[in-house]
Parts: C-alpha cells; sequence; structure tokens
C-alpha cells in the first residue's frame, strides 16, 4: 500500500463513521424533541441497524491493518494525522477486544434498562430497576478489563472518561474539598438564609423563551449555527463545528432553572462552536473530554453566570422582561438569591457549594460497586446514608434518591465525577485568566467575548488534539490543584453569608 492511498482510506473512513453519527444523532434529536410520542419503535429499528454498521465497519480486520500500516510510517505523517491515528488505533484495540456477542447483549440490556429506569423512577421502586443495574454492574467490570486490563476495574473506567484520572486523584480531589467545604456549610446552616422566594413566581413559559433568546445573544452564540429546542432533560448535541444544538426545560414556576439551563448548555455549545473547523469529520472533532467540557459549562453558568459582575449586568434586561415578578427587587437581592445554598437531595438542582458532595456519593458508591465490595440491592441504603452523612439531609424516597439520574441506565459507570472535576479546573483557568485579562470589566459591561476568546484559544481550538491533562496544563499554566476551587468556594460564599 502506497502512503497517499492510506491516507486516503483513513479519511473515507472517519467521513463514514461522521455519517452514521450524525444519522443517529439526528435521528435521537428527533425522538426527544419533536417526534410523536408513540414512535420510538421505527426509530429503535434504525438507530440499532446504524450501530450495527457503524461497528462492523469500523471492527473490520482491514481497518487495523491500515491503522497498523499508518503507525509504522508515522514519522511521515503531518502530527495531526497521526493524532487521529493515534487515537483510532487506541478504539480500535479496545472495540476488538469485546466480543461482538456481548457487545450487541450489551447494547440491547442498556436500551431496556433505559426504560426500565423510568419506570423505576416514576413509580420510586428500585426493584424494577435491579435487576438491569445488577446487569450493567457486572458487563461494566468485564468491559474494564477489556478497556485496560493493567488497571483496577473502576480506574480502567475513569479513564475512559477523562484519561489520566484514577481513584487516586479523585481521592485527593475530593478529600480537599470535603475537608474545606464542610466547615462553610455547616456556618451557612447557623445564618440567617437569603430569600430567593420573588425567583419561584409566575414565569410564563412564552416570556422566557424570548429571555433565552437574549441570553444566547449575551453568550454571542450565533443563531445561524446553533438553535435551542425544548427537553424534559437540558443538553447539548454537537453534529459538527457550524452545526450544534442546545435544549432547555422551562419550568412556569422558576426564572432559574432555564435561566442557568441555557448559560451553561451554552457554554459546551461554544466549546464545540469553536473547536477549528478542520478537524471537522474526522475523530478530533468536538470536546476532548467530559471533564474539560464541563469546565467550560460550568465556567459560563457558576463562575461568569452566578457572578456579582454578570447579575449586575444583566438584571436591567431580566427586569425589563419580568417587570411585576422582580418589583422591588434589586441587582444585589438578585445575586443574592441566585446564590443561596442549600443542602437538597437532587443533583441537578443543586446550588454551586453542595453540588460536589452530590457528586462525591456518587464516586464513592461506582467506586464501592465497581470494586465489588457494595451489592446493587444495598445500593439504596448506601445512598441515603452517604446524603445524611455528607449533607445532613433525609431522603424520603428513592425517585429523589438514588434514582434521579439517567447515567447509570445508561451503563455510565465513571462519569459523574467529571462534573466536579470541571468546576475546580474552570476555577483554575479563571485564575490564569483574570492575570491576562480584565474578566470582571468585561463581564461588567455585559461582554463575554474576551473570555469566550481566551478560551478558544487555550481550551476549544483543540478539539481532540491533545488528551484533556494536556489541555489542561497549557490553560493554567502549570498543574491541577484543587486548592483554588476550594478557596474560590471559601471566599464567595463566605461573602454571601457575611461570616
Ligand atoms: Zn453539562
Amino acid at each position: 500500500m502506497e502512503l497517499n492511498e492510506a491516507l486516503a482510506k483513513l479519511n473515507e473512513l472517519q467521513m463514514k463513521m461522521y455519517a452514521y453519527r450524525t444519522a443517529s444523532s439526528a435521528l435521537y434529536l428527533d425522538g426527544v424533541t419533536v417526534a410523536p410520542k408513540e414512535t420510538s419503535a421505527g426509530r429503535g429499528v434504525a438507530l440499532g441497524i446504524l450501530a450495527g454498521e457503524e461497528h462492523k465497519l469500523f471492527s473490520d480486520p482491514e481497518v487495523g491493518k491500515l491503522l497498523d500500516f499508518l503507525k509504522e510510517k508515522n514519522a511521515e505523517l503531518d502530527p495531526v494525522i497521526a493524532r487521529q491515528v493515534e487515537l483510532l488505533s487506541r478504539s480500535y484495540a479496545q472495540l476488538s477486544r469485546i466480543p461482538m456477542d456481548e457487545y450487541v447483549e450489551y447494547a440491547q440490556l442498556t436500551n431496556d434498562a433505559g426504560d426500565a429506569w423510568h419506570k423505576a423512577k416514576e413509580t420510586s421502586d428500585f426493584q424494577l430497576f435491579r435487576p438491569y443495574l445488577e446487569k450493567l454492574v457486572a458487563f461494566n467490570i468485564k468491559f474494564a478489563g477489556y478497556y485496560d486490563s493493567t488497571k483496577k476495574p473502576y480506574d480502567a473506567l475513569l479513564n475512559e472518561y477523562e484519561r489520566g484520572v484514577d481513584m487516586e486523584y479523585l481521592d485527593k480531589f475530593f478529600g480537599e474539598v470535603r475537608s474545606r467545604l464542610v466547615p462553610i456549610i455547616k456556618k451557612i446552616a447557623e445564618q440567617p438564609q437569603i430569600d430567593d422566594s420573588f425567583l419561584n413566581k409566575n414565569y410564563p413559559v412564552d416570556v422566557q423563551r424570548k429571555f433565552s433568546d437574549y441570553l444566547m445573544e449575551v453568550m454571542g452564540l450565533d443563531r445561524n449555527h446553533c438553535t435551542i429546542g425544548e427537553t424534559e432533560h437540558p443538553f447539548t448535541l454537537n453534529f459538527n463545528s457550524r452545526d450544534v444544538r442546545i435544549t432547555t426545560n422551562y419550568s412556569e414556576n422558576s426564572l432559574a432553572d432555564s435561566l442557568y439551563s441555557v448559560v451553561h448548555e451554552g457554554g459546551h455549545a461554544l466549546y464545540e462552536l469553536n473547536v477549528d473547523p478542520a478537524y471537522d469529520y474526522n475523530c478530533l472533532s468536538g470536546g476532548v473530554s467530559m471533564g474539560i467540557h464541563e469546565s467550560q459549562s460550568r465556567f459560563y453558568e457558576n463562575i461568569i453566570g452566578r457572578s456579582k459582575a454578570f447579575a449586575k449586568a444583566i438584571f436591567p434586561k431580566v427586569k425589563e422582561f419580568f417587570p411585576t415578578q422582580l418589583e422591588g427587587v434589586d441587582a444585589d437581592m438578585f445575586y443574592r438569591a441566585i446564590n443561596k445554598s442549600q443542602p437538597s437531595l437532587i443533583r441537578t438542582e443543586a446550588d454551586e457549594l453542595t453540588y460536589s458532595f452530590h457528586v462525591m456519593i456518587r464516586y464513592e458508591i461506582e467506586k464501592q460497586l465497581i470494586g465489588g465490595t457494595l451489592e446493587v440491592k444495598d445500593v439504596p441504603s448506601e445512598w441515603n446514608r452517604l446524603y445524611k452523612e455528607y449533607l445532613g439531609v433525609d431522603v424520603p424516597d428513592d425517585k429523589h434518591g438514588c434514582l434521579q439520574d439517567s447515567h447509570w441506565s445508561g451503563g455510565s459507570f465513571g462519569y459523574f465525577p467529571s462534573y466536579a472535576l470541571g468546576s475546580a479546573y474552570g476555577v483554575q483557568m479563571l485564575r490564569k485568566m483574570e492575570d491576562e485579562i480584565d474578566v470582571w470589566g468585561a463581564v461588567e459591561k455585559g461582554d463575554l467575548a474576551p473570555i469566550t476568546a481566551w478560551l478558544k484559544e487555550k481550551v476549544h481550538k483543540f478539539g481532540c488534539l491533545k488528551d484533556p491533562a494536556d489541555i489542561l496544563k497549557n490553560a493554567v499554566g502549570g498543574e491541577f490543584d484543587p486548592k483554588y476551587y476550594a478557596e474560590y468556594l471559601e471566599n464567595k460564599f463566605s461573602a454571601l453569608y457575611g461570616f
């Protein structure tokens, strides 16, 4: 084989994979947005075939030969192509270790588990989900060995979401967060609570939709390349760097729910839109990892979106949209309300300070489940015990407890820690950004462009060209240190609550 011929084949392979993924994503998006309720069966058939075809295409032994050939020619390759070969070879090796029958059985299992989880959550009946969760855990322990047999199973799974992250890294991270933030949470409990009742007045959905348009404008999201839809759970989906979709969920009795969903998903979208378009249609496209992705979304949502400067900048406009609901409220009251901290039951509704504790609880449970020291039948009691210990709250039922998140039903174990890591990565990026540009001067003017430009240069544009650890190092100019995150929360919340 000639090198040119091999490069053409590599390109063709990646274009086909892009096409399969685009088709699957479009069907998925249709299903959760505009498709009629009783139409999932037909899409399921098509999605199953597309997944099978994609698997067949990529697991073909000819692909293995092509990648081996290109690896031998590594010295002659452009660095961007060399990176593609590296990433594809890693995925190919993993996939080829999973027997086809197990792969198919697992795809079916996650599909069925999703339905079972929905029903179990609706009726708050863990027993309906339990047999599926048992199988999912067993599969993931087995798959961890296929991913990397030299690692402990949970370390191998963590590495899939955030390359380089393992239990040692997370124990140190969560240990520091816990020891420094527990005293703050305790002190807040002794202070008079912030009044945020005006955020839960009646906020008509049609006005909220217009408000979302305004927020997208503030964030600099180009509506010719990014639209907003409505789904039960907000998410961001990227087809390529010129076509990104976000969704939100409106609740008539909450201003903050959709506001912060839009800003959060908007952060994900900016990342996707700013990846170098040269990586479209190949494996370097899109954000590099969950942790780095969350560092961007949570950066806009919390660090910027819940800052005093941002609250001041947008408040006059917020009041224009909702004059009666916010009568007598000023920017400072608004700032305090959007930062009210109170230990609670639901992760997605948690405030910035207590959020990491929700993640920590899931991490502790996953670590034990995959490590074999906790049985699935004991998940609810362990969950409730940890919520009491870490957050001091009593879990009334499994719907508001271990059944609240969909991640496990989709087979995702090792995903949760990226949420907390992302928050911490974002703070360390902020410190570096503050050294280089006038962050708060810009935010006060409602101008996020210099911030997005900085993130584009340091994080977004690389796509998957570098490993997450290298992107982080590049952005913060050194090693990751959780102390920045702990300090940031200590300072912010002690000022808010006046101690
Ligand atoms: Zn997110």
